[in-house]
């Protein structure tokens, strides 16, 4: 099942998500819809709170191509637990911010904990394009998005952009 993507400025984005109890059927199912609806964006990481749901629920692939098979990571309460020092800057973009890249720096390297689709604890450890998606998508979790990292001046014109097309759709 495919969900409909919320984007901004609907103040749903802001919301902070929950922690889930357990990684159970519901869960999963709702993962797997979760991942449907990212493939089908297109798009490499998608937070719960973006099609509504303010559970701290996450799923990434950054690796998927025509040729590879789909492999999404499912992450159940994802928390960072370590970050390095050292920054990269990735063009980032986000479903929720349809057609708009804007150059973020964040930590090159991260370790995340999680449970996955198991309910089993895990960590992992991230660089790339992986260490920014999971940075971006648990920032999500707690009503941030990519754009509150740019300048105040910027962002004001991406919001107002926005909340521009929306009342033209309303
Ligand atoms: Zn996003």
């Amino acid at each position: 099942m495919i969900y409909p993507i919320i984007t901004i400025p609907d103040k749903v984005l802001r919301k902070k998500s929950d922690a889930v109890d357990k990684v159970d059927g519901e869960i999963l199912s709702i993962l797997e819809n979760m991942a449907e609806t990212m493939y089908a964006a297109p798009g490499i990481g998608l937070a719960a709170i973006q099609v509504g749901i303010t559970k701290r629920l996450v799923v990434i692939d950054c690796e998927h191509s025509e040729e590879k098979k789909k492999s999404p990571l499912y992450m159940a309460n994802p928390e960072i637990v370590w970050t390095s020092r050292e920054l990269s800057v990735y063009k980032e973009g986000c479903l929720s911010i349809p057609e708009f890249y804007e150059e973020i720096e964040r930590p090159s390297e991260c370790r995340v904990k999680y449970l996955d689709k198991k309910n089993k604890v895990k960590f992992l450890d991230c660089d790339g394009l992986l260490a920014t998606c999971v940075q971006h998508e648990i920032d999500h979790l707690d009503g941030k998005l990519f754009i509150d990292y740019l300048s105040r001046l910027k962002r004001t014109s991406i919001e107002k952009k926005f909340i521009k097309q929306y009342k033209q759709k309303a």
